[in-house]
């Protein structure tokens, strides 16, 4: 057998799966086989072989052979040394016939294409330049071709200089790596498959390669196919030819049966002059007045297949250009289709682009400017971000007419303060007129880190302003802007322009080019999805159901003319002039390209092939649309057919919602059901907490106990559905226990610290021993603390080399504060630390309830200073957001600060209780107070005088009214406080049903 084999398959097959066959019964190791996409790769993998890129395998090939680290430049890179080698032979004199266009952008665009092109053509730089010596064309185009050469050399020869590699350098690389006597290749046998075509340089890759290992190539090709059926092939000619060329040796596989599957006409019968059959539901085409009613109906086609059953995996939508078509994910998700089709979108039109952009346009001071101001506020980030009122700012501008930026500015902070709109004034003065690049790119990054998006749009989420993927969208959104602005940076300075100076306007120009060219995955797409694709991606794979949509005029086929520099009929010429010729990319061969797309894209379908396309008055159907008719002797195409409904959003505009037997057929029974009990609970108290039955009450009496603590009565004020759910049902969220230092251990190990340490100092002032002996004095019991708690094997040491010297400078501070705070207040002195107030102790807070049962509180105050007649109690809260605020005590939601000062009042008898603290040791300062009367020190202040005997009735009131409602099954889903991290949310629905009581009904957050 000979080591080149080349396997010709018939429109609509594949040799791949013969090739997994040949592969699996290798060894593991020596065989591997290059594919051309994503598609076909993914199922190579699943088969279990393995498999890779042409590019990679290019690369892999010079990993192997020494080059791990080669220069291998970019597309921007390559534009970037164009332009600079087009400006020094300008400057040179030396480019006449270009030398007005040398520095347009287009221009360079188009040069760079070209130089690639040429690179491409399987022609080396000596090859080229004897090519274009010999063309010997007059005037004007000798000129340009003698240009083009020129540039085309000085570029190869920089490169070489440099010891950079595009592309094709990396590719030329690698085949004289492979005629070296020594090469090492990782594999024996190499497989490539599906390919259509290889250009000139991937030709000459491949020869090199057969020449060290097996190779063999699957290529979808019929030799013997004339008139339009050849057309389908035309693409693969040349690289069919010129395989054999280089002792290839050929087999041709069979061609299907023609009755084997309901569309094998298609592949046996398409573009040939045949015998006309009837037309089969099999084979449907159909066109639209619109490209959305186009998109709707073949999804709400594939919507009913897999309704019928139909696997996804046996479904492929299909289009020529995924741009034409960028509405397919949004209807998709409307119609509850899994996709496979991940969803991108350019960073160019991302919030977070806009925003950036929007800054740097603000900077003149012009009525521009002043109108880039006032859209920073209103556009869609500035409108979550600022705290400023966008409308306001929108008013302010269709108001006055401003003629500065400045005035702008002036006039917002008139109205409206906003700490990152003082940022942006910042950035906005900051920012030069002109810089090096690296500078502008450092500020822009760092404003946008700045911005901090990932707390902002959190805090939205948690408010329910925001979904989550529209958070996760902006996140992405945030680092593809990074990771662009670092790539164009880097680009400059690989290019040794690293201190180039450019203008703002410069910057903006280069930066919005650079967001255009990028695109972010804002979602993957489903491995169970319907595969979306687009025809260059379909060859060789095979589904039941093909829907191939835009089979319009000028779409399919569609001219891909990307360089205008030489016009086809000089390709042409280059082409056919001998003995050396260049083989450019043509239209011709675009045309040729779309229709081998074409066949191969019909020709994958088994069971049924849907064409479709929509027609105005600009375009009708696809020339290949006439190709299919030809098959059948009554091919007709069906205009705008109806449809069913696919999504509520699509029943509610018809006025189907009231149709349940619709509803059922289209979001499906367990979901109407699940609907239909949200509806019942809405209606019926029993569904909604409110436990009505003795026997459940008593149950749940006794579950709970007679004994409460102040967390857990704190739960069913904030939310009795909530108590229900984590009390009675212990549907607490789960923590799993994690190595590194949570919060609740930082917690436990600051009040031991704070405890030992004022346990050590009751009834005495801290002021009387110096500062610095009472700090060595706490270092020392933080560090015996510590070594408690490594002990119980809750602390991770090389954590702990981090986290404790920031926690031992927080409790200095504390202790500075402490130092300070007992200088000032008069009288006070600590009493007690850790006042254990529970049953374990003896010493529950007794409670009497209306029935004259008897309830117990129980607790532990971190700490009590008395002045003999009153004590005060403190409890230490580790951050701010852990102490409550005034307000809660207020509205009856904070109930630690009553308990404590009830249970003082008992345990410290005859002494009255005087008020109450909240000290966060983050900020090392008291967050919220309650005082009864002056307490002597000038941080506490009290501004009303209470008593407190009414306080004392209020507050047990308070607690036995909240103790009863438990007893009595009161778990209405009423929060007055809705914690957007509730581990019940899921279950009550509040966030997504609509609300009984809408106003005054309490709920805060
Ligand atoms: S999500 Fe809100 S309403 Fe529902 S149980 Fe939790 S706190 Fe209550």
């Amino acid at each position: 057998m000979s080591s080149l084999r080349l396997i010709c398959t018939p429109l609509g097959q594949s040799a791949r799966s013969e090739f997994y066959k040949e592969l699996k019964a290798m060894e593991q190791g020596r065989g591997v086989i290059v594919l051309p996409n994503r598609l076909l790769q993914e199922e190579a993998v699943r088969n279990g072989v393995e498999c890779i890129g042409i590019d990679s395998l290019a690369s892999k090939i010079l990993n192997k052979n020494g080059y791990v680290s080669f220069n291998q430049i970019n597309r921007r890179s390559q534009e970037l040394i164009v332009e600079d080698l087009l400006a020094t032979l300008v400057e040179q004199g030396a480019l006449p016939y270009f030398a007005a266009l040398s520095d347009k952008e287009g221009f360079i665009k188009a040069m760079t294409s070209l130089v690639g092109q040429l690179s491409r053509s399987g022609a080396n730089q000596e090859e080229i330049n004897a090519i274009f010596n010999t063309w010997g064309r007059d005037g004007q185009a000798g000129e340009k071709d003698k240009e083009v050469n020129l540039l085309y050399q000085f570029y190869r020869s920089y490169l070489q200089t440099k010891n950079w590699f595009d592309l094709e350098g990396k590719y030329r690389l690698a085949i004289k790596v492979l005629q070296k006597d020594k090469v090492q290749i990782p594999w024996q046998k190499i497989y490539f498959c599906d390919f259509y075509s290889f250009d000139g340089l991937q030709k000459e890759f491949i020869t090199a390669l057969g020449k060290r290992v097996a190779l063999t190539v699957g290529l979808c090709y019929e030799k013997e196919a004339v008139d339009e059926r050849a057309k389908l092939f035309a693409a693969a000619r040349d690289t069919y030819n010129d395989l054999l060329l280089h002792g290839f040796v050929e087999e041709t596989k069979p061609k299907v049966d023609a009755n084997a599957f309901p569309c094998a006409k298609m592949q046996l019968d398409l573009g040939r002059d045949c015998q006309r059959v009837a037309a089969t539901e099999a084979v449907q085409l159909y066109s639209f007045s619109s490209r959305e009613k186009e998109v709707r109906w073949v999804l709400t086609q594939v919507k009913d297949l897999l309704r019928q059953g139909v696997s996804s995996k046996d479904i492929l939508v299909s289009v020529r250009d995924l741009n034409m078509y960028n509405g397919i994910h949004a209807t998709a998700d409307e119609y509850g289709i899994p996709l496979s089709l991940p969803k991108t979108g350019k960073l160019s039109v991302q919030p977070v682009t806009e925003l950036a952009l929007l800054l740097l346009q603000a900077k003149a001071d012009t009525h521009d400017g002043a109108e880039a101001y006032f859209k920073l506020l209103t556009c869609e980030l500035g409108k979550l971000l600022f705290a400023a009122d966008g409308e306001q700012a929108d008013a302010l501008r269709q108001e006055y007419f401003f003629k500065t930026r400045s005035n702008a500015q002036e006039k917002v902070h008139e109205l409206m303060e906003d700490d990152l709109l003082a940022r942006c004034d910042q950035f906005i003065e900051n920012l030069p007129w002109s810089a090096v690049l690296s500078v502008y790119g450092q500020q822009l990054q760092d404003f946008v880190e700045q911005l901090q998006l990932e707390k902002h749009l959190g805090a939205l989420y948690k408010e329910g302003r925001l979904p989550l993927t529209a958070v996760a969208g902006a996140i992405k959104a945030k680092q593809s802007l990074l990771d662009c602005i670092k790539a164009l940076v880097e680009d400059y300075r690989r290019c040794g322009k690293e201190d180039l100076s450019v203008t703002l306007s410069q910057w903006q120009e280069l930066l919005r080019d650079a967001v255009a060219q990028a695109e972010l995955t804002l979602q993957h797409g489903r491995q169970d999805g319907v595969t979306v694709a687009e025809v260059t991606s379909v060859a060789g794979l095979q589904f039941a159901y093909v829907f191939l949509l835009g089979v319009r005029e000028g779409e399919f086929p569609k001219a891909n003319n990307e360089n205008w520099i030489y016009s086809d009929r000089e390709r042409k010429e280059l082409k056919e002039q001998g003995p050396l010729t260049l083989d450019l990319p043509s239209t011709a061969q675009s045309y040729a390209e779309d229709a081998y797309f074409f066949g191969a894209t019909v020709a994958a379908a088994r069971k049924q092939l849907v064409l479709t396309f929509f027609k105005d008055d600009e375009a009708g159907a696809s020339p290949y649309i006439a190709l299919v008719q030809r098959l059948f002797a009554d091919g007709e195409i069906e205009n705008n057919p109806a449809k069913e409904d696919a999504s509520p959003a699509e029943a509610s505009k018809n006025s189907k919602l009231g149709d349940v037997a619709w509803l059922e057929q289209s979001c499906g029974h367990a979901t109407l059901a699940a609907a239909m009990a949200d509806k019942d609970r809405l209606q019926n108290e029993k569904l909604s907490g409110i436990l009505e039955d003795d026997a459940l009450q008593q149950d749940v009496r006794k579950f709970v106990g007679s004994g409460f603590n102040a967390t857990g009565l704190e739960v069913y004020a904030q939310c009795p559905f909530r108590y229900l759910g984590e009390k009675v049902w212990k549907q607490s969220a789960f923590q799993a226990a994690e190595d590194v230092m949570d919060p609740r251990d930082e917690g436990t190990l600051l009040h031991n610290v704070l405890a030992t340490f004022i346990g050590r100092h009751l009834q005495e002032k801290l002021t009387k021993y110096p500062l610095a002996t009472l700090q060595d004095e706490l270092s020392q019991d933080f560090a015996a603390a510590s070594a408690a708690l490594e002990e119980k094997g809750v602390q991770n040491l090389a954590i702990w080399q981090v986290e404790g010297p920031r926690l031992l400078q927080l409790l200095q501070r504390w202790l500075a504060f402490e130092y300070e705070d007992q200088g000032e207040w008069q009288g006070y002195t600590p009493m007690a630390v850790e006042w254990d107030f529970s049953s374990k102790n003896g010493k529950p807070l007794p409670l009497k309830l209306t029935d004259g049962s008897r309830v117990t509180l129980n607790g532990r105050i971190d700490r009590v200073d008395s002045d003999g007649q009153h004590v005060f109690v403190t409890d230490y809260k580790r951050s701010a957001s852990a102490a409550p605020d005034k307000s809660a005590m207020e509205q009856h939601l904070d109930l630690q600060l009553p308990v404590y000062m009830l249970a003082a009042a008992q345990m410290a008898k005859p002494q009255l209780p005087v008020g109450g603290t909240y000290f966060v040791l983050k900020d090392s300062a008291r967050k919220s107070s309650f005082v009864l009367s002056d307490v002597n020190n000038p941080g506490i202040p009290c501004k009303e005088e209470k008593d407190w005997d009414a306080c004392k009735l209020a507050w047990e009131k308070m607690l036995r009214d909240y103790i009863e409602g438990i007893y009595q099954g009161k778990f209405a889903v009423e929060p007055q406080k809705c914690d957007a991290y509730c581990a019940l949310k899921d279950i009550c629905r509040y966030n997504v049903l609509p609300k009984v009581k809408e106003e005054g009904d309490g709920a805060n957050e």
